[in-house]
C-alpha cells in the first residue's frame, strides 16, 4: 500500500512538471517575440552573398541602368558586406524578428541616401530584400521607408487598403523554387476554427499548404495566390497532404 502512494505521489508531481513545462512553452513561443537561430544553410547563403561581389557592370546593365562609377560599386559592395558580417557573426545566437530587423536597418543607415539617384537606392534595397528573404523575415515596409520616406508610406496605406495593417506574417518557401510565399494576417478574431491554406505559387505555379491556423478573420497573400482552405477538424495532417497531391494532379 505504502509504495502505492508513493507511486501516485510521484506521478501527480511529474504531472505537474509537465504542465508547468506546458505552459512556459506556450509563453515563451508567442510567434512575435519567438527567438530563432539561423540555419546552417541561412549562414552558408549570407556568407555567399557576402563573397559575390553584386555590383558588377553586369548587374547594372540587367537593371536596364548605366553602370555606376567603380569606386561607387566597390563602395556598395563593402558597405553591404558589412551588414552580412553582423548577420554572419550572430550565428548559433537565439533572435527574435525584430533584432534582425534592426541589423538591416542598420546595414541601410550605412549608405548615405543622398550618394545615390533613386535607381541606385533601388538597387541596394533589392539587396536588402534578397537578405530578407535569406532570413525570412519581412522587411518590406522598412525598406519602403527607406526608399520613399515615411510620410509617403503612410499616406500609401490611408488611400490603399490593400496595405491595411499586418498583425502577424507566416511565411514559407516554395516546395518547387524556393521561393518566399507570405501569407499576412491583417484581422483577427476569436473562435474562428483552424484552416489550412493552399495557395498558388505566382513564380512557378506549385501549389503549396500554410500550416493550419485559427482565429483568422482576414489575410492576404504575397507572391502566391489563394487557391482553397480545409477546416483543421476534417483533414488531419496526412489527409491535408495527400489532398493537396491531389490538388497538384488536378492543376
Ligand atoms: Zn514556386
Amino acid at each position: 500500500m505504502h509504495t502505492l502512494t508513493t507511486i501516485k505521489k510521484d506521478i501527480m508531481r511529474i504531472r505537474e512538471i509537465l504542465i508547468f513545462t506546458f505552459v512556459v512553452t506556450l509563453l515563451s513561443c508567442h510567434h512575435r517575440d519567438m527567438k530563432i537561430t539561423m540555419t546552417k544553410d541561412q549562414i552558408a547563403q549570407l556568407d555567399s552573398l557576402k563573397n559575390t561581389y553584386k555590383f558588377t557592370d553586369k548587374d547594372w546593365d540587367a537593371r536596364g541602368l548605366i553602370p555606376s562609377a567603380k569606386s561607387m560599386s566597390d563602395n556598395m559592395d563593402g558597405l553591404l558586406n558589412e551588414c552580412l558580417s553582423d548577420l554572419v557573426a550572430l550565428e548559433n545566437k537565439d533572435l527574435t524578428d525584430s533584432e534582425l530587423k534592426n541589423i538591416l536597418n542598420r546595414g541601410l543607415k550605412r549608405f548615405n541616401k543622398l550618394d545615390y539617384d533613386t535607381e541606385g537606392r533601388e538597387f541596394i534595397a533589392d539587396k536588402f530584400n534578397e537578405i530578407s528573404k535569406i532570413l525570412r523575415i519581412d522587411f518590406n515596409e522598412d525598406l519602403n521607408i527607406w526608399l520613399y520616406g515615411r510620410l509617403i508610406v503612410k499616406l500609401r496605406k490611408i488611400f490603399n487598403k490593400e496595405d491595411s495593417e499586418i498583425i502577424e506574417s507566416m511565411m514559407i518557401q516554395c516546395t518547387k523554387c524556393q521561393d518566399t510565399l507570405t501569407k499576412a494576417i491583417t484581422r483577427i478574431e476569436e473562435n474562428i476554427p483552424e484552416y489550412w491554406t493552399v495557395v498558388k505559387c505566382n513564380k512557378c505555379g506549385e501549389l503549396n499548404l500554410f500550416p493550419a491556423e485559427r482565429n483568422i478573420k482576414e489575410s492576404r497573400f504575397i507572391n502566391c495566390t489563394w487557391i482553397q482552405s480545409f477546416a483543421e477538424s476534417e483533414f488531419d495532417s496526412i489527409q491535408i497532404n495527400k489532398k493537396l497531391n491531389e490538388l497538384k494532379i488536378n492543376n
